[in-house]
């Protein structure tokens, strides 16, 4: 009985393969229709700057308002667009997106930065970079306004090319970010060689710096390290205030998480950053 259990079981773990299998397949068709019937949505996630308490940045996170499965996050189609080639397109939909918003954002006077993310692919990607950098001459964005968050992988895969291409990007007036930093294998000292302006520590870290001693001491030696090389520092993942005292008191410069504020459509985003601006910040 126990062989014919273990064969159910086996039957079952297969039919779930299957259907993720079928899942993927048709989700993949449906990824180019969801560029072209515009179906794809950017949604900011405020980032608070500890020292004037203000938002002063927003990450661009991507959405697909899929007809039938509704809203989707990216952990659900974003691997399958890397995978396929599609994600240079979605990307560079994000990018005009976000600078549009930007733009627009501008001449409201309201002075925020926005980060797009870049997959670790695209930045060793000559295609893309050049594509990129169409974008970018063309859409005129502010100087130092625009962030690209490139995970530590990006700069792993091919370092020579990374560094180049980000150079690139730099002379543009883009800020290089190095997202979910700590999750990967790379070392400051290495990243060091990239023209980084900021880093941003992972949520595995962050969430449990102020219960737990080692990621408590890995996130306050980074926040040192990182600023004794020049640059910023973003946590992100922020879900208790006690973990924000902590961040504050050990000198971290942007906070990120769902206590500060979740991603939301750029119409909420404006209203909050106006109500900001009428009331004075407090403690
Ligand atoms: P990420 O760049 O590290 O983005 C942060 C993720 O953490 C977002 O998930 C955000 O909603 C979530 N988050 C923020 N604060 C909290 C919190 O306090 N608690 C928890 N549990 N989560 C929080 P999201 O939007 O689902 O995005 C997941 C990942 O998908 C992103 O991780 C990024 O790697 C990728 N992604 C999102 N948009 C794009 C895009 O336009 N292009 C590319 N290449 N990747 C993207
Ligand atoms: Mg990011
Ligand atoms: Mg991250
Ligand atoms: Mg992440």
């Amino acid at each position: 009985s126990h062989a014919a259990n273990e064969g159910k079981l086996w039957h079952a773990h297969e039919d779930a393969e299957a259907a993720i299998i079928e899942q993927r397949v048709s989700l993949m068709g449906e990824l180019d229709e969801a560029i072209d019937a515009e179906q794809l949505r950017v949604v900011y996630q405020p980032k608070l700057r500890l020292e004037t308490n203000r938002i002063e940045s927003v990450e661009a996170l991507l959405r697909w308002e899929h007809p039938t499965r509704g809203f989707m996050r990216p952990d659900l189609f974003i691997p399958l667009a890397e995978e396929t080639n599609r994600i240079d397109r979605m990307t560079l939909f994000v990018l005009r997106r976000t600078i549009t918003d930007m733009l627009e954002w501008c001449k409201g006077d309201v002075v925020v930065s926005a980060a797009v993310n870049i997959s670790a692919n695209l930045i060793t990607s000559d295609r893309f970079v050049e594509a990129a950098e169409r974008v970018l001459k063309e859409m005129r964005v502010p100087r130092d306004r625009l962030i690209f968050e490139v995970t530590e992988s990006a700069a792993m895969l091919d370092p020579e090319a990374a560094a180049r291409n980000l150079e690139r990007f730099r002379a543009l007036g883009v800020l290089i970010s190095i997202d979910d930093y700590g999750t990967g294998q790379s070392t400051l000292s290495y990243l060091q060689r990239l023209p980084l302006k900021e880093l941003k520590i992972d949520r595995a870290f962050v969430q449990n710096a102020h219960t737990n001693r080692s990621d408590g001491l890995m996130v306050r030696s980074t926040i040192d390290l990182a600023h004794s090389l020049g640059l910023r520092v973003v946590c992100e993942g922020i879900e208790e205030q006690a973990c924000l005292d902590f961040l504050r008191e050990n000198g971290c410069d942007y906070a990120q998480g769902y206590l500060i504020a979740k991603p939301m459509p750029p119409a909420e985003l404006i209203e909050l950053l106006e109500k900001a601006d009428k009331v004075p910040a407090n403690g």
